[in-house]
C-alpha cells in the first residue's frame, strides 16, 4: 500500500520509523507529471533501499517571474498510479504553505561557482532555489540515499558539492539520463511541445551525439565537437540555441582539449519550450 504524505512530520515520522528498525530511506525529488525517467530513478531507488519516497513538489522558488510555474503539467493522480506501479512506499507531496509557511524563505543556500554557468547562467536565482528545497527536503527525510537524474547534469553536480560541503547526512546517487525511442531525452516539459515542434526536437540528441561519435573517433578538441554540434543544431531551424558548451563533469569549467570526464551540455529554445540535454563525452578512442 502507497502511502500519500502532504505533511513534513508525518514524513519525518515515517523515515525516523524505517531507520529505527534498521532500514534504509531513498528519497527520490521530482516534480512530478512522472514519466520513464522518473519511474528509472524509483526502480534504481527500489533496489537499494528498504523505504522508498518520491516527493512531488512544484517548487515555485525555483522558478524565474517570466518562466512556466503556473503552466508547469501536474498529473497527481497519475503520478500516485506510476509511484505504486514501480513499488514506492510514500509520495511526499507538500503545499506550498506546508514547504514556505513564512512565504519567501529568508534563508538560502548558495552553491557559488558551480551555479554561474550553463543554465545557471540563463535562470538566475534558480540553482538557489532548487539547493534550498533539495536541503529542506534531506533535512525532513534525514539520513538516506538521494537519487538524482543525469539529465539535470549541473544540479547533479551542485547537489553532489552541497552535500559534500555541508556534511549532509546523504548518499548522492546520480541515475542514467533515459531518451525516449527517437532520442530525445524525457522531460515533463516534452507536453508542451506541439508537433512540429516535437518532430524537431530529436536535433539535440542527434546533435550531441554527432560530437560524442567523433569524440570517440579520436578528436580532441573541444571547438571542434561544439562546432560539429552547432552545425546540427543550426540546420534546424525551429530550435534556438541557448547554450552549447564542453564542459568539466565536476567543475563545469570550459575545457578547450578532452581529457576523460567531459561533458558537452546544451539548452535550447523551440518555440516557448526550453529543453536541456547532455551527453559525456569519451575520450580513449574505442577499437
Ligand atoms: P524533475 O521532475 O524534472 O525535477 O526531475 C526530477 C528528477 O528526475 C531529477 O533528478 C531529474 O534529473 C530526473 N529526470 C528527469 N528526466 C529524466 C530523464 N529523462 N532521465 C533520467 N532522469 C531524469
Amino acid at each position: 500500500m502507497i502511502e500519500l504524505l502532504d505533511h513534513i512530520a508525518d514524513l519525518r515520522a515515517t523515515t525516523d520509523r524505517c531507520r529505527a528498525g534498521g532500514g534504509t530511506v531513498g528519497l527520490v525529488p521530482t516534480m512530478g507529471y512522472l514519466h520513464e525517467g522518473h519511474r528509472s530513478l524509483i526502480r534504481i531507488a527500489r533496489r537499494e533501499c528498504d523505504l522508498v519516497v518520491v516527493s512531488i513538489f512544484v517548487n515555485p522558488l525555483q522558478f524565474g517571474p517570466s518562466e512556466d510555474l503556473d503552466r508547469y503539467p501536474r498529473d497527481l493522480d497519475g503520478d500516485l498510479a506510476a509511484c505504486r506501479d514501480e513499488g514506492a512506499d510514500v509520495v511526499f507531496a507538500p503545499t506550498a504553505e506546508e514547504m514556505y509557511p513564512h512565504g519567501t524563505p529568508v534563508t538560502t543556500v548558495h552553491v557559488a561557482g558551480l551555479t554561474d554557468s550553463l543554465c545557471g547562467a540563463f535562470r538566475p536565482g534558480h540553482f538557489d532555489g532548487v539547493t534550498t528545497v533539495v536541503t529542506k527536503l534531506l533535512a525532513i527525510t534525514g539520513p538516506c540515499r538521494a537519487y538524482f537524474g543525469r539529465k539535470d547534469a549541473q544540479q547533479l553536480a551542485v547537489v553532489d558539492r552541497m552535500v559534500a560541503d555541508l556534511d549532509l547526512p546523504v548518499i548522492v546517487v546520480g541515475c542514467p539520463l533515459v531518451r525516449e525511442a527517437d532520442g530525445l531525452a524525457l522531460s515533463s516539459r516534452n507536453a508542451y511541445l506541439g508537433a512540429a515542434d516535437r518532430r524537431a526536437a530529436p536535433a539535440l540528441y542527434r546533435a550531441l551525439f554527432a560530437a560524442a561519435g567523433e569524440a570517440r573517433a579520436g578528436e580532441r578538441d573541444a571547438r571542434r565537437l561544439v562546432a560539429t554540434a552547432r552545425r546540427i543544431l543550426d540546420g534546424e531551424p525551429r530550435i534556438t540555441i541557448e547554450y552549447l558548451e564542453c564542459v568539466d563533469t565536476e567543475t563545469l569549467r570550459p575545457i578547450e582539449h578532452l581529457v576523460s570526464g567531459a561533458l558537452l551540455a546544451a539548452a535550447v529554445r523551440l518555440g516557448a519550450t526550453r529543453l536541456i540535454d547532455n551527453v559525456v563525452l569519451e575520450s580513449e578512442p574505442v577499437g
